[in-house]
């Protein structure tokens, strides 16, 4: 059976006071799991400070993005390394709104995605159509490249680790989800995709989250569905309550 995983997208978003008041507040009423994993993903300048106060608990650090190089003249920009060596397990690579306000391509996420298990950290990549690819029926065409290209030369050992999140941009930060039904389907799609490249039993481990204005209303209904193994939240992620109510949800 595939741990589910609940993953919290802060963004941009929070005061250094308020990030750890929210650790505080969720870290010991999280128990440790067999059925979900419980990670939040605060901004770059909060990890280590989430890090060390969730140490030892069932809470997990996750980064929201990273460069693929271990060092260099890369001004402003934070290893891998880095980030394994502040206690950071997870890290978001391709987000859409990295891939179009950032420039990050399938051929960048594809050097993420490497550099990030050469790290010791799980990659939760992001794929998703457009409104426009959805309405014009690619969305599977669209979403089987981005997984194909995000693994190239990656082997199967490594990609039954990674989480791969499902995330349509049409449905991000828009009130909009994906039916429980239609998100189902290309996360099956996304597990069709993986089994074409790398056998049956790496895409029956491998986690497909869903993501798109997931919240504790409509949680249930989506992990209800075969494919679904998680999910990647924003907004409702930021209040510790709602995030407590998720992971619930998912228990
Ligand atoms: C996200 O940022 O990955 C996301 C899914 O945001 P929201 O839940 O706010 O739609």
């Amino acid at each position: 059976m595939r741990k589910r995983i609940i993953a919290g997208n802060w963004k941009m978003y929070k005061t250094i006071d308020e990030a750890k008041n929210f650790a505080q507040e969720v870290k010991g009423k999280l128990i440790e799991s067999e059925i979900v994993e419980a990670v939040i993903c605060p901004p770059a300048p909060y990890l280590y400070e989430l890090a060390e106060i969730t140490k030892g608990y069932s809470i997990k650090i996750g980064a929201q993005t990273m460069h693929e190089e271990i060092e260099g003249a890369f001004t402003g920009e934070i290893s891998p390394t880095m980030l394994s060596n502040l206690g950071v397990q997870y890290v978001i690579i391709g987000h859409s709104e990295r891939r179009m306000y950032f420039n990050e391509t399938d051929q960048s996420v594809n050097k993420k995605v490497k550099a990030a298990f050469e790290s010791n950290l799980t990659p939760i990549v992001c794929v998703g159509e457009s409104l426009e690819e959805r309405e014009s029926n690619k969305t599977v065409e669209i979403v089987s490249n981005q997984v194909t290209k995000a693994f190239l030369n990656r082997t199967g050992e490594t990609i039954e680790k990674a989480v791969i999140a499902y995330e349509p941009i049409w449905a991000i930060g828009t009130g909009k989800t994906a039916t429980a039904d239609d998100a189902n389907e290309v996360c099956h799609a996304i597990r069709n995709t993986v089994e074409e490249l790398y056998g049956a039993d790496v895409a029956n481990k491998v986690r497909i989250q869903y993501g798109g204005s997931v919240k504790p209303e409509n949680i249930e209904e989506l992990l209800t569905k075969e494919h679904i193994d998680g999910a990647l939240v924003g907004g409702a992620s930021l209040d510790s309550n709602s995030f407590l109510k998720l992971i619930e949800a998912a228990s």
